[in-house]
């Protein structure tokens, strides 16, 4: 997998949707440019296939699942590579526009926990899951002290007006080798390996 920097703005300036930005995105993309994670060559990397996978996002007050095609490189050393922008959470069937929308709304207690659920088509469960890993990645990134002092709201604003929110994603991935908002860790090896010709 390689997280791709996207979002070199503030999140509060961004009014698309998770799909036209991948794939404004992906028309940009390089393939000869990248670096493989694994074996660490530059250039070594090429199209190897495309899959696709669903992404619910949150567009004009209500959930979309849009399907996004997946590209995955494979480079000289047999590794191949899914090439996720950092809008798109590893392992997660929803956008980072989402969560943190899903979030924002509950911690400014706009409506009632059955009208939020309600209006992102999810249970409750699902908005506990939410909640716990935001917390538990609140309290990882600034601290069981200082996490304590800031409230989720206002850690919720600092990421939404991030002059770069790619900074902190990566930021974030550098320090605990998983991205923001994502549930399960990484493959111990990482990487995909390939076997065949
Ligand atoms: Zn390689």
């Amino acid at each position: 997998m390689i997280r791709e920097n996207s979002l070199f703005c503030k999140l509060i300036h961004i009014k698309t949707s998770s799909k036209a930005l991948f794939e404004s995105f992906m028309v940009g993309f390089r393939p000869h440019l990248q670096t493989c994670p694994f074996c660490g060559a530059a250039g070594s990397c090429k199209i190897h296939a495309y899959y696709d996978r669903s992404l619910v996002d949150f567009i004009d007050g209500a959930p979309v699942r849009h399907s996004l095609c997946i590209l995955r490189l494979i480079c000289t050393c047999g590794h191949t590579h899914a090439i996720l922008p950092d809008f798109i959470i590893p392992y997660s069937g929803y956008g980072l526009f989402f969560i943190l929308r899903v979030l924002a709304e509950y911690f400014l207690h706009l409506s009632t926990i059955e009208g939020l659920c309600r209006r992102f088509s999810i249970t409750l469960s699902q908005l506990h899951r939410f909640l716990e890993l935001f917390l538990v990645q609140k309290e990882e990134w600034l601290g069981a002290l200082s996490s304590m002092e800031v409230s989720s709201l206002s850690f919720l604003k600092t990421l939404f007006s991030q002059p770069s929110y790619s900074d902190f994603a990566s930021a974030f991935v550098r320090r605990f080798a998983k991205s923001f908002l994502q549930s399960h860790k990484n493959p111990a090896s990482y990487c995909q390996q390939v076997f065949g010709p």
